[in-house]
């Protein structure tokens, strides 16, 4: 697995085409030491194969959407069979029904639901809206948490930004800049304080209820029935950006785990099953602000595309299986475990944060709640057992802020393997 001559070429040539080699900047190796990352040929159930046919166990997922192991026959069939009827109408049909109807059913705050092509739209529409429906301006984030692309958004933003070293973005105005305010994750008074000062000039605050973008995070007991109560004692909206968490740890998403609801949420990921995708929804009375019913405007010539419906209905059906969830839950402990060992064996510091079948290792002594934790992680460290991962067949995302995701098609071989990995890794450490 050290060699890998054909990525080396092929990253030589996509430079030259492509900016930086890679459509989308998480995909560098930047981070941790350089170098081409690894050019993937053929992906298999929890498999990857290499352009120059090494073999790894992959634990990246595509950054989330892969949850049933990649090019699964069911999703495949589905893809394949909606695409035999056309792919793009720009009309409505059928399965966008369908698909809206099993989200409503797994997700009830979703009173109405509308379909985007990335979460970026998703998570950028639910703003408009929520600005629409307060006649407000000023939205609230909390530091390091992604919530895709756009403008707004890009204030200390964790994930792909933060991992390139700045959680910020050039190009976004400084009058835009003010329209956001950040404060941490978990941290009730800092909150209550801002919407104290502003509250009564904000539409909303965005929360990740279980933080997927400075590794997971779990909200501390309380916190997310606080800002529930804070935002609604000041006429703003909760939105949810559950673009990572639906689906990931239970069947429906994380307000059903945690029992709680937002005005509005915003998905993506894996609700496509692989495919392009994104959906927004919430309170009827809030939904019935967009277009066509109402003044907030957004659409998407292919938004709700037949292929994307199809592999998200496949995906989902995968996913409400019986012991699919209990499964990564009794998977991810053993992973788990097996990375603690290997670290207490070979005397190296670090803390796992993990819910179900996703996980982030944080090479720090610290418990990581907030951005500032995670931050504090030895990046350097985390760069070499990356790449010593990669040697030995693993291939997880190169960031010390994403999670490890179980599929699936993981088995308790594959976590056997993985375990002897990391042994090795932290041994070289
Ligand atoms: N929100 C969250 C929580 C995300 O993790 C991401 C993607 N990592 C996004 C929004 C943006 O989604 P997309 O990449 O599909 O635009």
């Amino acid at each position: 697995h050290a060699n890998r001559p054909t990525s080396e070429a092929l990253y030589e040539v996509a430079q030259k085409c492509i900016v930086g080699g890679v459509n989308s900047p998480s995909r560098s190796y930047k981070a941790v030491g350089g170098g081409a990352p690894v050019y993937m040929e053929r992906g298999e159930g929890a498999y990857f194969y290499d352009v120059d046919g090494n073999r790894y166990i992959d634990y990246l997922a595509a950054y989330g959407p892969i949850i049933t192991g990649h090019g699964h026959p069911h999703i495949t069939e589905a893809i394949t069979n909606a695409s035999k009827n056309g792919l793009l109408y720009g009309t409505p049909h059928r399965l966008e029904i369908d698909f809206a109807h099993k989200l409503q059913q797994a997700i009830p705050s979703l009173e109405k639901v509308r379909f985007t092509n990335s979460g970026t739209e998703a998570v950028m529409t639910t703003i408009r809206v929520a600005r629409a429906y307060t006649g407000r301006e000023l939205v609230v984030k909390f530091s390091g948490c992604y919530h895709g692309h756009s403008d707004l958004m890009l204030i200390a933003a964790g994930s792909g930004p933060a991992t390139l070293g700045s959680p910020d973005s050039a190009g976004v105005t400084k009058a835009t800049a003010k329209e956001v305010i950040t404060t941490p994750f978990n941290d009730i008074e800092a909150y209550r304080q801002i919407m104290q000062e502003w509250g009564d000039q904000v539409a909303c605050v965005l929360v990740e209820p279980i933080v997927g973008n400075f590794g997971i995070v779990e909200p501390q007991p309380g916190f997310l029935e606080a800002i529930n109560e804070i935002t609604h004692e000041h006429g703003a909206l909760v939105i949810y950006d559950e673009v990572i968490t639906a689906f990931r740890f239970m069947y429906g998403s994380a307000q059903e785990l945690l029992n709680i609801r937002p005005d509005m949420t915003a998905l993506g990921k894996i609700i496509g099953g692989g495919l392009p995708i994104g959906a927004y929804g919430g309170r009827q009375d809030i939904m019935e602000h967009v277009a066509p019913l109402g003044p907030a405007y957004q659409a998407g010539t292919m938004a709700g595309n037949p292929a994307s419906m199809a592999a998200g209905i496949a995906c989902l059906e995968l996913l409400e299986q019986p012991g699919v969830y209990e499964e990564f839950d009794r998977l991810g402990a053993k992973l788990e475990q097996g990375i603690l060992e290997a670290a207490d064996t070979h005397a190296v510091t670090i803390t796992i944060n993990r819910l179900k079948g996703a996980l982030t290792v944080y090479f720090t002594d610290e418990t990581v709640v907030d951005y500032l934790g995670a931050e504090r992680a030895d990046s350097e460290m985390f760069g070499r057992f990356f790449k010593l991962m990669l040697e030995q067949g693993v291939n997880l995302a190169p960031s010390k802020y994403e999670a490890w995701f179980l599929t699936t098609a993981h088995t308790e071989a594959d976590i056997d393997e993985t375990i002897a990995a990391v042994n090795r890794a932290f041994a070289q450490l």
